[in-house]
């Protein structure tokens, strides 16, 4: 039996890890998801890592889910002339919306909108920050004057954030849309939405995909100030969030960013949605052969946390290293998981509200979770279609593993992105008596539980229904 630990692992997939051989070495070593970021790279390049992904899930029978991530409202500078253009605390630049060569103080900003979304005394942090412009007057057309604050070594195409404006781009910009196009066509189990700023954003975006019939599941990225203060409804609406701490901390004063983690974290976990944390867990091994200390400490504390998944970026798309990064990161989830501190204070006595759209499913799933803490069940297992039972179950963090049952391709790739569940595939439909016998004769078969150990089966009957679950059974191997 391989190593069955909860905390899930996200590696962004680029130059270094793109290759079958590489991801066979990644999936060997503990990586649930694969991620795509579409600030980069061509279709070409992306069709092959999904035709990769797809080939070693047939060829080994691993459940390695897409993660996409669609660029969003991301501003960027434009090419500079003669790099690296320096600019000189002090010194007063022209901001220009009109194409052009970024040279002397003449920088283009490639967004049509921003003189006339800024305002004086706002900021404009470039490459994560590490230039700051102060904005000091602008025509409200298409240019704008700004004085730099804190200098630096401009190259091309930098990212530009502005914490302080209300910046009017739509949340799916035109390259977003060709891009979705592209996703939906491939039907990725799951897309991440960058620069979320409403619940409304979620809501548009998954309009589109309901339109196209596919099933592609939703992650919102949180990095901007704007998303936090409506963070209830977009975590309400989306299928999961990602702590996006690169953007967030450029934003964001960057000491807020561990609590914010944890608040956001507690709020997902509440409502059953399963909760990344990205950026910078492991970034020296981008070259080094080990993390540094710091580095082990956070990933080891973002999985104390609770969070479902830790995330790889650098590390596994251009490092020096992928397949050992995923190694090093494997380890410190084992450790961590194994240790008495790594359990939720959450309460299973709590219970739903009658009056609410799931109430029965969820209070089997509850129920379920409890029981199996009670009796030290070895396995929770779910008969699921949708995938919202295992999610839920797993939102309890119940110490038992977690197993979903599933004739659904789809899900059983989704999934793989949720805390401290595994699927398995099953497509039988015989009677509840027959299905639960199946599944006890399989979990022994492949190690996963022993004769006189007790597990806790959910399903909905009549299983052919594929309805919401409505039955607990607790059984002995
Ligand atoms: C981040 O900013 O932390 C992040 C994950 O976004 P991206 O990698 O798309 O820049």
């Amino acid at each position: 039996m391989d190593n069955f630990t909860k905390t899930k692992i996200v590696a962004t997939i680029g130059p270094s890890s793109s290759s079958y051989e590489m991801l066979e070495k990644m999936s060997r070593e503990g990586m649930n998801v694969a991620r795509l970021n579409f600030s980069h790279g061509s279709y070409q390049d992306h069709q092959q890592v999904i035709d990769n992904i797809r080939l070693l899930n047939k060829n080994t029978g691993s459940r390695i889910g897409i993660l996409a991530d669609l660029q969003g409202p991301k501003i960027r500078t434009g090419v500079v002339e003669n790099e690296p253009l320096l600019l000189k605390e002090g010194s007063v630049l022209t901001l220009t919306t009109e194409e052009t060569i970024c040279k002397d103080t003449t920088i283009y900003i490639k967004y049509e909108f921003f003189a006339r979304d800024v305002k004086p005394g706002e900021q404009v942090l470039i490459d994560d920050g590490k230039i700051v412009l102060r904005i000091l007057e602008t025509d409200g057309e298409k240019t704008a004057k700004a004085e730099v604050v804190s200098g630096g070594n401009l190259l091309s195409k930098k990212g530009v954030n502005l914490p302080n404006t209300k910046v009017s781009i739509p949340s799916l910009t035109p390259k977003d849309l060709a891009d979705l196009d592209f996703l939906l066509e491939q039907e990725v189990e799951w897309i991440g939405l960058s620069f979320v700023r409403s619940a409304a954003d979620i809501i548009e975006l998954r309009h589109r995909i309901r339109k196209s019939g596919k099933r592609c599941r939703i992650i919102a990225k949180i990095e901007k100030p704007e998303a936090l203060e409506d963070i209830d409804d977009i975590i309400t609406e989306s299928d999961a969030i990602m702590v996006a701490r690169g953007d967030l901390g450029v934003e964001m004063p960057m000491e807020q960013v561990p609590i914010i983690q944890k608040m956001i974290v507690n709020k997902c976990l509440r409502i059953g949605r399963p909760a990344i944390i990205a950026t910078q867990m492991m970034e020296s091994m981008i070259v080094n052969f080990s993390p540094t200390r710091a580095e082990v400490n956070d990933a080891a504390n973002s999985i104390l946390d609770g969070a479902d998944a830790v995330m790889l970026s650098g590390e596994t798309s251009t490092g020096k290293h992928p397949d050992r990064v995923i190694n090093a990161v494997k380890r410190i989830i084992t450790h961590v998981e194994a240790q008495e501190i790594y359990n939720f204070p959450i309460n299973l006595n709590r219970k739903e509200q009658p009056n609410k759209e799931r109430f029965i499913s969820n209070e089997i799933c509850r129920t379920a979770c409890r029981v199996a803490n009670e009796t030290n069940a070895v396995a929770l297992v779910a008969n699921t279609h949708s995938g919202y039972s295992a999610i839920k179950l797993s939102s309890y963090r119940p110490k038992a593993n977690i197993y979903a049952f599933t004739g659904n391709e789809f899900i059983l790739n989704a999934l793989s992105l949720v805390w401290g569940v595994r699927c398995v595939y099953y497509d039988k439909f015989v009677s509840t008596d027959h299905t639960i016998a199946d599944i006890k004769y399989l979990l022994k078969k492949q190690g996963f539980a022993q004769p006189g150990e007790i597990i806790v089966n959910i399903a909905s009957i009549p299983l052919e229904e594929r309805g919401m679950s409505n039955m607990l059974k607790i059984s002995v191997i």
